[in-house]
């Protein structure tokens, strides 16, 4: 008899998304004449930058040919991607690491899933709430958790992350083995200072736990206190692994390209109480089970780091940027709180106290018309919060805001 995972069953069906679209479709069958804009998207809209489009081009040329034409790859990622990123984003701040501690993937989403393998099945897990759900599920997948009762898996340790703490999570009160923080956050917008991030790292070294560090959004920061990389903070190589993504700093959402850091410095124990290297393990993991990107999808990473590829990218991130500070100002015209937006594309606002975050959802559809997300979808200390996007074109973001700040609370 084969039996299944019976963890999977554990798994709570994603009703968010689904339920937001039955919402919407109503809507325009009740209102036909009626133009929805959705700020609810997590996807750009922007196409890939000219330098991209170039170096993808003459990599498409270069497979054309037999003498440069390429098959199977280094499964880390071919080395002058490897040498751009570590260029571009690690020794320009600072930062010491090495080209085989970077692995390019063909996502964050998949890095971050994947990594939790590499842990016992026992490993305690603490994660923020809201949270990319990601970070849960795959946890649940793994069996590191109890049942889902009353809004929570057993076993996780939930961090809130609310108005009162300023969305920063609070170390734990008990143990945790793993903690995934997100910074710039999805779905809140916000950002962890520097001192808020040495505490979580503190705490790791002196607890022998390890940070699994999202900052696929790190390209939207612009406060100066807010760290780009974890590694920025010292002694972080010895207990954090760092994801990034190529998705929202140039648009690669469908050309899919992400790496992960994963320092040498960072071991951790095995039942004989022996040391083992993370960055050995991950290797091991992703040559028995990955390929590798693309050459030609690589060759367009590694253009994000030339001078023009830099300039344009930015560019298109002022533009999205832009788009979160139009939202932000119309949010305050109408007399919403609001939070983040300004290191992420992401803006968070606190739903007006008599409106639950299904209700606020409801009212700016029907009333303007306007579709966003609401915030109890990413978690239970989501509820009374509300997540709009800054990723549509800014015509579009500048005619929904009109819209939001013409409204009545
Ligand atoms: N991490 C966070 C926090 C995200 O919000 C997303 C996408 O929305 C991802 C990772 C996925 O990135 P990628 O497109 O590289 O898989």
């Amino acid at each position: 008899m084969t039996l299944i995972n019976q963890n999977y069953l554990k798994l709570q069906g994603s009703y968010l998304f689904s339920t937001i679209a039955k919402r919407v479709a109503a809507f325009k069958e009740a209102n036909p004449d009626e133009k929805v804009i959705s700020l609810g998207i997590g996807d750009v809209s922007k196409p890939l930058v000219p330098a991209v489009v170039e170096a993808m081009h003459k990599a498409v040329d270069e497979m054309a040919q037999a003498g440069t034409f390429r098959g199977y790859g280094p499964e880390q990622g071919y080395a002058f991607l490897r040498e751009a990123i570590l260029k571009g984003d690690y020794l320009s701040r600072g930062i010491n690491l090495s080209a085989d501690e970077v692995f390019v993937s063909d996502g964050a989403k998949s890095d971050v899933a994947n990594f939790q393998e590499l842990f016992s099945s026992e490993s305690k897990v603490a994660l923020q709430n809201p949270v990319y759900p990601v970070y849960l599920d795959t946890n649940v997948m793994a069996g590191r958790t109890g049942a889902f009762e009353s809004g929570r898996y057993g076993g996780v340790i939930y961090l809130p992350c609310t108005e009162e703490n300023n969305f920063a999570p609070r170390l734990p009160q008990e143990h945790a083995d793993i903690v995934y923080l997100c910074s710039p956050n999805n779905p809140t917008g916000t950002a962890l200072t520097r001192d808020q991030l040495k505490t979580w790292v503190d705490w790791a070294l002196e607890h022998n736990s390890v940070i699994l560090f999202d900052s696929a959004y790190e390209a939207f920061i612009s406060d100066e206190n807010v760290p780009h990389s974890i590694y920025e903070i010292p002694g972080a190589e010895k207990v954090a692994v760092e994801f990034r993504s190529f998705s929202k700093t140039a648009g690669f959402t469908g050309t899919r390209c992400a790496y992960t850091v994963v320092p040498k410095a960072l071991q951790i124990t095995d039942a004989q109480g022996g040391k083992q290297s993370l960055n050995a393990l991950w290797l091991r993991r992703q040559t028995t089970k990955f390929n590798g990107v693309p050459y030609i999808v690589q060759r367009g990473a590694e253009a994000v780091y030339s001078p023009e590829g830099f300039k344009q990218t930015r560019e298109v991130i002022a533009g999205y940027k832009e788009n979160a500070r139009v939202i932000l100002d119309a949010l305050k015209n109408a007399g919403i709180t609001a939070f983040g937006g300004e290191n992420a594309p992401y803006v968070w606002l606190k739903t007006p106290a008599w409106l639950d975050s299904w209700a606020f959802f409801d009212k700016l559809l029907n009333e303007a018309c306007v579709v966003g997300t609401p915030g109890v979808g990413f978690g239970s200390c989501g509820e009374g919060y509300f997540r709009l996007t800054a990723f549509n074109p800014p015509e579009l973001t500048r005619e929904a805001a009109a819209r939001v700040a013409a409204l009545k609370f």
